[in-house]
């Protein structure tokens, strides 16, 4: 870890696909608007953007697609991922541990930013408003995680501080796994 920021760990955690169903809340309101409409199963979503692999369906889909997270309570009605709330409130209660929920909203941005909060309100507390950080790039963010389901994160620093940790969701479960070179071996240690 960046012995630089001393011995606490950031870990940063995206919310949706992460922490909030997403894909799961995206399909059901989606097959419910448009019950005539084609729909991609879970286990076959690929990608990350829901609306390409929906425009790829058919073109008219992906406006379709769009329409329901811009819809008002599609980001507060969202489920939690099971055992994902659990998860982070443990680990923001471990020890030299600093959690942040670090969250892109859409930028059709009438319901979506507002309902994030609320999200977190309702499932975390009122104190955890305070560690939200609401950003289109997070690679402007420093911490020492980031916990993303989103496979390639990009934006104006060419080298974040986090390492980024991959949360298998259905758009990337089938993707090759990343195989970072090893890690260099440890200094030696002196003896006494
Ligand atoms: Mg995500």
């Amino acid at each position: 870890m960046h012995a630089s920021r001393g011995k606490r760990l950031r870990v940063l955690v995206d919310m949706d696909g992460v922490i909030a169903d997403f894909e799961g809340g995206f399909l059901k309101k989606y097959r419910a608007k448009y019950p005539n409409e084609p729909y991609i199963h879970l286990q076959d979503r690929r990608g990350f953007w829901v609306s390409t692999q929906y425009g790829q369906l058919r073109s008219d889909l992906c406006e379709k697609a769009m329409s329901i997270w811009e819809s008002k309570n599609f980001f507060l009605e969202l489920d939690p991922i099971p055992g994902a709330v659990e998860a982070v409130k443990e680990m923001s209660e471990m020890e030299n541990t600093d959690v942040f929920i670090c969250t892109s909203p859409i930028k059709h941005y009438s319901h979506c930013p507002y309902e994030k909060y609320a999200w977190i309100e309702k499932h975390f507390g009122h104190e955890f408003l305070e560690q939200i950080i609401l950003t289109r790039d997070k690679t402007v963010v420093s911490g020492d995680l980031l916990i993303d389901d989103k496979p390639d994160i990009q934006g104006v620093e060419p080298n974040p501080t986090w390492e980024h940790v991959l949360f298998l969701a259905c758009h990337n479960q089938h993707l090759p796994p990343d195989c970072p070179p090893p890690p260099p071996p440890p200094p030696a240690v002196l003896g006494p």
